[in-house]
């Protein structure tokens, strides 16, 4: 987009029109503006957009080389999305090089699709208790860091918080203040991965038994997402070849234990999975654990475990063959 251009354009624009714009294009906090403010704030998004393309096109690119379903399926346009920094002047300046300002969420739309832009895929159900608490726990598990203290690391941040720490780096710089100023490492995560984990893990929730009595069949069928969960659906059981994760049926299964999985499972209206546990709740399991070293939370990386069953994995790969090894031995061991 050439920005001396576009300002001629804005320039001749009416107030309503520009206002028109920026709420189409996601340009925020313009009431009460000047028609010049107003522009000047167009320009400033204008340019920023251009240096975000610039970064995400090349990570893109080198993405699309390791599953490119992700690419050429899904919408992956930019929505500006900015966590609000605090208490930066507690990091160590030679740490700041992690630092990573992304700005911006990636959309998970089908490519082509008509409409906004959205992260998410709220309005694909049926408004009621179970899909509230859902629609919730689905946001807060892939764009949400997990609970934490709020000493070094925040509690509940955005996994695109521009900065984190390893575990090591918080230990150093840790006080009896709370004085939160960045996510673990091993929580963090980038708009591109986070799309993909978004559609994975939404895949596996809508073939839960029973889920389809909560999606709105309208939105669903001619929205193009049916096409592309369904796609998605075949991406991951090409990518787990040496596991089951799902049923004879095609229906969700805690992939360690392999038993099906049902809605109070994933929401339960009127209990809070964190106070009243069962061993059958439903976690964001990873095949390759959590760690400083690499990004989890990505493409074909989410399994839906139970607590017993993601306790049973522990540290181990889901693909790998240790931990069911282990568990032929204390099997045989104990007869
Ligand atoms: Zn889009």
């Amino acid at each position: 987009m050439n920005t001396k251009n576009t300002k001629l354009k804005f320039d001749e624009m009416k107030v309503i029109e520009l206002k028109k714009y920026c709420k189409e294009n996601g340009i925020k906090c313009i009431s009460g503006l000047k028609k010049q403010d107003i522009i000047n704030k167009i320009k400033c998004a204008i340019e920023e957009e251009e240096l975000i393309s610039k970064i995400s096109e090349i990570e893109i690119s080198e993405k699309s080389e390791k599953n490119d379903f992700y690419t050429n399926n899904l919408c992956l346009k930019k929505i500006r999305s900015n966590p609000k920094v605090t208490n930066e002047d507690r990091i160590p300046d030679a740490w700041k090089e992690l630092k990573k300002n992304w700005g911006y969420k990636c959309c998970v739309r089908p490519k082509g699709h008509v409409g906004y832009c959205k992260t998410n895929f709220k309005d694909m159900f049926i408004v009621n208790d179970f899909t509230k608490k859902f629609v919730n726990s689905t946001h807060t598990a892939i764009y949400l860091t997990p609970g934490n203290d709020d000493f070094v690391f925040k509690n509940r941040a955005s996994r695109l918080y521009p900065n984190f720490l390893t575990s090591e780096q918080e230990r150093k710089i840790k006080t009896k203040e709370k004085k939160p100023c960045a996510i673990p490492k091993k929580d963090a995560s980038t708009p591109y991965d986070i799309a993909c984990a978004y559609i994975d893990w939404i895949t596996f929730m809508i073939n839960v038994y029973g889920f389809e009595k909560h999606i709105d069949k309208d939105v669903y069928e001619t929205s193009g997402i049916r096409d592309l969960l369904e796609k998605s659906k075949q991406n991951l059981i090409n990518f787990y070849k040496n596991r089951q994760i799902f049923d004879r049926d095609g229906k969700s299964i805690c992939v360690i234990t392999k038993k099906r999985i049902d809605l109070n499972d994933i929401a339960e209206a009127g209990r809070d999975n964190r106070v009243r546990i069962k061993n059958t709740d439903i976690q964001l399991g990873h095949n390759i654990p959590r760690s400083d070293e690499y990004i989890t939370i990505t493409g074909c990386n989410l399994l839906p475990m139970s607590r017993r069953g993601n306790f049973i994995l522990g540290e181990n790969t889901f693909t790998d063959d240790i931990w069911i090894d282990e568990l032929r031995n204390i099997v045989c061991n104990c007869l």
